[in-house]
């Protein structure tokens, strides 16, 4: 089946087609509002006519009805059904995901997590989003709220979080709340890259600031470990390109520290920042398969 994944980036839209898995064609274009991005979707196209697609949104989502609560970076999304005004547009049936959860679903079924029936995905990046995919799907839980492990208190610390608690772990390893823990410590400040840089060139601040880090993500993987038991942990995102500062001894911290627990294996992410684009087509693929046969086999090419 030939599908279409739209990754409807803050600034960058990525429009990836595939047939089977096998790649047709990509690109990236500029973010612009719905009504051009349709255009841009038919002149990547051209005549390549897809079964199905799936657009991502940067935001809340109905998952049912798949109207956007709130996009802090796409704010004329919301209150809008995009793939439904994507679907009119371009007379092609779509489906609506949210970005962290098609890029969830992509490394676990396609990209590190192949071949593991049980993943929990991080994305260690300004903040930290979590999704268990179980049997292929992405496990929501009952409220939608499932997965949320940056928001797990792993510290003492009083870091003040962004979601109104405190020391929570996305104060403690959050992209932007590591230069701030460094700051605290006398550092210099900055983005979580000039943190690991300073690291390496021996400013003991930062190697503090990226041990107590790597202590938090490893309490975390304890209790991922106690509460979800995944056979494997995949982790992306732009904090985890230095894995011998966050992800190794954060797994070295949790082992020292487990009792009962079976530590699930940990890999870095493999599909990069097309993840995303790559989920929306495999959600693009699912919803065409769970449609009414006739509807289904009308669809498929
Ligand atoms: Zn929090």
């Amino acid at each position: 089946m030939r599908a279409l994944g739209i990754d409807y980036g803050g600034t960058h839209t990525k429009l990836l087609l595939l047939e089977g898995e096998r790649e047709v064609a990509r690109d990236t274009v500029d973010t612009v509002r719905l009504e051009g991005l349709a255009d841009q979707v038919s002149s990547f196209l051209g005549d390549a006519r897809p079964a199905a697609f799936g657009v991502t949104v940067a935001g809340t989502l109905d998952p049912v009805s798949g109207v956007v609560g709130r996009s802090a970076n796409l704010p004329w999304l919301d209150g809008t059904a995009p793939a439904r005004l994507l679907s009119q547009a371009l007379g092609v049936p779509g489906v609506a995901v949210q970005d962290g959860e098609a890029a969830a679903l992509a490394e676990a079924r396609i990209g590190a997590g192949r071949g593991s029936d049980d993943v929990f995905v991080i994305a260690l990046g300004t903040g930290i989003a979590g999704a268990h995919v179980s049997g292929g799907a992405v496990r929501r839980g009952a409220h939608g709220a499932a997965g949320e492990i940056g928001h797990l208190r792993v510290t003492a610390a009083d870091h003040a979080c962004s979601c109104g608690g405190r020391g929570c772990l996305e104060t403690v390893i959050g992209g932007s709340q590591l230069g701030a823990r460094w700051s605290e410590r006398g550092g210099a400040g900055g983005t979580a890259r000039d943190v690991v840089a300073a690291a390496r060139a021996g400013d003991e601040a930062a190697r503090a600031v990226l041990d107590d880090a790597a202590r938090g993500l490893g309490r975390a993987l304890l209790a991922l470990s106690a509460l979800v038991d995944p056979a494997l942990v995949v982790v992306g995102g732009g904090v985890a390109r230095a894995p011998e500062w966050t992800v190794e001894p954060a797994l070295a911290h949790a082992r020292a520290e487990a009792t009962f627990h079976t530590l699930p294996d940990v890999a870095p992410a493999a599909l990069g920042v097309w993840a995303g684009a790559h989920g929306a087509a495999l959600a693009a693929r699912d919803a065409a398969a769970a449609r009414p046969a006739d509807a289904s086999s009308a669809a498929r090419t």
